[in-house]
């Protein structure tokens, strides 16, 4: 501890970000000074339980306390703060791993897997927008020249280069090893990609670029938004996984998921091993239930919804299919890996990540058999031709998915009864909330109407 309290005084270092996150996702934390790094690192920095978002601690008593210990090797200096270096903590109630805590799903998750020697790498993709709020009204910041199809725009891109090379800057001051951005299909939409990484250091460090991209955006004045489908007309944000699986660490390492030549030697034409065919059907055996936690809000229904792929706007998956190198397939199989199309902007890494692992060992510990691969462009095919290949659609609604995921008692012993019964009610809440509300759309059709 003394020598990182020395290292992180040599960078200048005086205060201590102490960050956990919440059930919806959400960075929270305490500023410490450098001088109580040892604290933060045993007994961890005390916050009022109940009074973060989906604990259900109560108000009084020894579990009312709610402790973010902080672990030394996440111990980072945040360029965009200067002096000041983000710890990642996780969730402490008398003593004991706070079971509801998110990261300590994703770590019980990865423990479970640690049991067979295995670890999962994930790289996360995600996509953003950078908004302006005018008035009422939410704007892309920038208003250029509004292309119909804006993907890879070249004239767009460079306007927020102040943005995205402070970002690319910033988070490559953090060690996070970025790969590439680009302008994406929605006007004032961005993706970025950093390598992939363990599961736990992936959700991590996608905390660690939200964070950052929020303080970036706001001092140039836009709001940095995650939100999932925030125009009508417009694609909305994913936030995809890449997933593989692996045996040992370091050049010892092998990828359970790269298929095999029986004379022993890597195949990669051969799509996924045995392995990682099973896992990905459990994926998709569990995709309802797993909707709850990769798509969580109101809002990523309309990212989701079956009309929105059939009108080509949009590259968010709503069947529940896997194809090579298929984008149109809520999973596309690549050689030795998969990339994971449900969730979007609005998941909770932790939990998205901790119901993949629960999903893909159910497939593998039932054998579960991949169906048929899809080949097609399946946004083309029409709804007879889906239900003669079998091939389910997404839960269409946030409360569809909360009743899959309740019946889901794969997913549920993985999130455990406190996190599962705090999700459902905030989320039922929400859903709740929405259906309440009567909207322009309403309006504007029935006012006059009838
Ligand atoms: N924006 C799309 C989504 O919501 C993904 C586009 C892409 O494939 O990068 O999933
Ligand atoms: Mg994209
Ligand atoms: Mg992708």
């Amino acid at each position: 501890m003394k020598d990182l309290r020395e290292r992180l005084q040599a960078k200048g270092v005086h205060t201590l970000l102490a960050q956990f996150t919440d059930i919806h996702g959400v960075a929270k934390g305490k500023l410490v000074p450098l001088a109580h790094l040892d604290d933060l690192l045993t007994d961890g920095a005390g916050f009022s339980g109940p009074s973060i978002a989906g604990t259900g601690l109560p108000r009084t008593g020894p579990r009312a306390e709610y402790w973010a210990r902080g672990y030394a090797s996440t111990a980072v200096a945040m360029p965009w703060m200067p002096g000041h270096a983000r710890i990642v903590c996780d969730g402490w109630v008398d003593g004991e791993a706070f079971d509801a805590c998110p990261r300590q799903v994703l770590k019980r998750a990865t423990e479970r897997l640690d049991e067979r020697g295995w670890h999962l790498r994930t790289g996360i993709e995600p996509e953003f927008f950078l908004l302006k709020h005018e008035g009422e009204r939410w704007l892309p910041a920038d208003d250029g020249d509004r292309l119909d199809k804006p993907s890879y725009d070249l004239k767009a891109l460079p306007r927020q280069r102040d943005f995205l090379q402070a970002l690319h800057q910033s988070l490559a001051g953090c060690r996070l090893d970025m790969l590439q951005i680009d302008h994406e299909d929605a006007h004032g939409q961005y993706e970025l990609n950093f390598g992939f990484d363990e599961a736990l250091t992936s959700a991590d460090n996608l905390m660690l670029f939200k964070i950052a991209a929020q303080a970036l955006a706001e001092e140039r004045g836009m709001v940095f938004s995650m939100m999932p489908k925030p125009f009508a007309n417009q694609p909305g944000s994913g936030m995809h996984f890449h997933v593989s699986l692996w045996k040992g660490q370091g050049v010892d390492g092998s990828n359970l998921f790269m298929p095999h030549t029986p004379d022993g030697a890597a195949n990669p034409s051969a799509g996924l091993s045995p392995l990682g065919r099973q896992f990905v059907a459990g994926v998709l055996a569990h995709a309802p239930g797993l909707s709850a936690l990769a798509a969580p809000t109101v809002n990523s229904y309309k990212r989701l919804v079956v009309g929105e792929c059939l009108s080509g706007t949009s590259w968010a998956p709503a069947y529940i299919a896997h194809g090579a190198n298929n984008r149109t397939a809520l999973v596309r199989t690549l050689p030795g890996r998969f990339e994971w199309r449900l969730p979007d902007a609005s998941a909770n890494p932790y939990l998205a990540s901790a119901g993949l692992i629960a999903a893909g060992l159910d497939g593998i510990e039932r054998k579960l058999e991949l169906p048929p691969a899809q080949d097609d462009d399946l946004f083309e095919l029409s709804a007879a031709e889906l239900r003669v290949r079998a091939i389910p659609v997404l839960p269409q609604s946030l409360d569809a998915a909360l009743d899959a995921l309740q019946a889901d008692e794969v997913l549920t012993a993985a999130l455990g009864a406190t996190l599962t019964a705090q999700f459902v009610k905030l989320k039922r809440q929400e859903s709740l909330a929405y259906q309440r509300h009567v909207s322009d759309w309403e309006l504007q059709r029935y006012a006059a109407a009838f």
